[in-house]
């Protein structure tokens, strides 16, 4: 299974999903949503997405 990092804003667990060919990343406790269109494959989405969590000060 794909190793993907939790909400950067909440620190709750994010769920992925793909609809109609775009893969989202999605947090069911905060409501953010997020998708990147140039990585519409599953896996690129998430290294982009724990590339972008890396970007913020995520407090554990
Ligand atoms: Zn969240």
């Amino acid at each position: 299974m794909d190793d993907i990092k939790n909400c950067p804003f909440c620190g709750h667990s994010v769920h992925v999903k793909t609809i109609v060919g775009i893969t989202y990343v999605y947090c069911d406790n905060c409501g953010l949503v997020a998708s990147f269109r140039k990585y519409e494959r599953k896996h690129q989405t998430i290294e982009r997405w724990n590339e972008r969590v890396g970007e913020y000060n995520v407090r554990s």
